[in-house]
């Protein structure tokens, strides 16, 4: 069974339905979008059809089928619950050479009907030669998500453009060149973003280059590689990852985030873990204009999201200081992640009102944060990079009015396969945390929320309950 691809026209063409139930519906549906002649033939008829019939979108024959019907159709699907009728008038159709698709019944079908993402006027077909539907269904779930929703919109757009790319560029080589840059570049992006005066902007200054010189601009995408599980990536991220020709990550992103990425794309480890030597932020910044100015994709990805605590706003200035295009997409934060996956409601009604996002780390200007309300009861407060100076921290909380008893969590690894959460005091928390012996990265939080832990934790073992318990 090989079968020949092909989208069918079907413009005001006569298809013939056999059987009026939900099956036959889904079907006519389709066909009546395609802007087919609907003729629906069958005793018992679904109420949505008969809807269709008197709003005049198709044509009903309330009454078994008779040879008769197949007179000028262009196409039979059949439909009906009874096996031998449905053989007999795909026979029928067979010797009038009508093209005939029998529901769930491969054999006796001369054409069958792939699964679709549907994106108008994309239309991506999918099928398995009739092996195995449900496996054609799942891919089509797979591709779905894969494909933007505004591509349909992106194609129709691409057409617009091609008047004044043919009054511009003479050369069909030219032409092409300036649609693929267009295509994989960042005026695409911006499109399917929903940005679509950037795109349109984007896609002026690449005709207008094109047509002195070819070199495609490139740009820079700032990603939030989210706090660890690979499966917190948007879908956003997943796609500029599968775009990219470079990748400039730090070292907080997982390999397991990485493997997602394109296999060709180069990457760069411009790690800064703490009191590591990494790159300095200026040879990034400069890494960035670099690969941006030679005409690659680059992404920037950052571990959680790229605006807390990920120094991704100085990086964009830089690049829009050397005008260069870009954009961001936000990520999963360690916060939210590491709360989410150690079952610890960051808000409650009961507990807490507010959360604060805070660094442990000592500010350069030497400037503290507001102690007093991060000790403030009704408040959590999170603490990113807090685990250097944790005696620090908890002597500031007490000293600005936490109660000793202020339960507190270290959550490692968060939202990862060796995630721990150690649950203690203010009062031993520092005492708690030495004898864990951990790794980073850890995040702190603090506030009376924690307790809850101990009865929404799902994540994982109960190892930091052990560990708690000997505190
Ligand atoms: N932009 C990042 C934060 C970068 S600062 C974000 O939005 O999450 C780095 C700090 O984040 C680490 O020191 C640690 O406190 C915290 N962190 C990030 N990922 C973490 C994880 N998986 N588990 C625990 N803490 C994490």
């Amino acid at each position: 069974m090989n079968y020949f691809p092909l989208f069918f026209d079907l413009t005001a063409q006569k298809v013939l339905v056999v059987g009026a139930g939900e099956v036959a519906l889904r079907k006519v549906n389709l066909l009546v979008r395609c802007g087919a002649s609907v003729h629906v033939v069958a005793p018992h008829i679904h109420p949505e059809l008969l809807q269709h019939a008197s709003s005049g979108s198709i044509k009903l024959a309330i009454r078994e089928f008779v040879p008769e019907d197949l007179a000028g159709a262009r196409l039979v699907i059949v439909a009906t619950s009874h096996r031998a009728l449905n053989r007999w008038i795909a026979n029928l159709s067979e010797s009038r050479a009508i093209p005939v698709n029998v529901v769930d019944d491969r054999e006796a079908s001369r054409f069958i009907v792939p699964a679709i993402v549907d994106r108008g006027p994309v239309l991506i077909a999918v099928g398995t030669s009739g092996t195995s539907p449900v496996l054609a269904r799942r891919l089509r779930e797979r591709l779905e998500a894969l494909v933007p929703k505004r591509i349909g919109a992106a194609a129709l757009w691409l057409r617009s453009l091609r008047a004044a790319a043919k009054k511009q560029l003479r050369d069909l080589d030219a032409r092409r060149r300036y649609f693929e840059s267009v295509i994989d570049g960042p005026a695409m992006h911006r499109f399917i973003d929903g940005d679509e005066q950037g795109a349109r902007r984007i896609a002026q200054q690449l005709l207008s280059r094109s047509s002195t010189t070819p070199a495609a601009a490139g740009d820079v995408t700032l990603v939030g590689a989210g706090p660890g599980d690979a499966e917190l990536l948007t879908l956003k991220a997943l796609r500029a990852l599968q775009d990219a020709d470079v990748i400039l990550h730090d070292r907080l992103v997982s390999n397991a985030v990485l493997d997602m990425a394109r296999r060709d794309a180069e990457r760069i480890c411009v790690g800064k873990a703490a009191g590591s030597h990494g790159s300095t932020q200026q040879e990034i910044n400069e890494l960035l204009l670099r690969y941006a100015s030679a005409g690659k994709r680059v992404v920037r990805l950052k571990g959680g999201d790229p605006f807390i605590f990920g120094r991704g706003g100085e990086e964009l200035e830089a690049l829009a200081k050397a005008r260069i295009n870009f954009s961001v997409i936000p990520g999963i934060t360690a916060a939210a992640g590491c709360a989410a996956y150690a079952g610890i409601p960051l808000t409650h009604r009961d507990y807490a009102h507010s959360v604060t996002f805070v660094t442990g780390h000592a500010d350069k200007t030497g400037k503290e944060p507001d102690w007093r309300a991060l000790a403030a009861q009704g408040s959590t407060a999170v603490f990113y990079m807090g685990l250097a100076r944790l005696e620090y921290i908890v002597a500031k909380l007490v000293a600005h009015g936490a109660s000793q008893e202020l339960p507190a969590a270290l959550i490692v690894h968060g939202t990862l396969p060796q995630q721990r959460v150690i649950v203690a005091t203010l009062a031993t928390l520092a005492d708690t945390a030495a004898r864990a012996k951990l790794e980073s990265p850890v995040l702190l939080v603090v506030g009376e929320v924690v307790a809850l832990h101990e009865s929404l934790a799902w994540f994982g073992g109960a190892e930091s309950a052990d560990v708690s318990q000997s505190a």
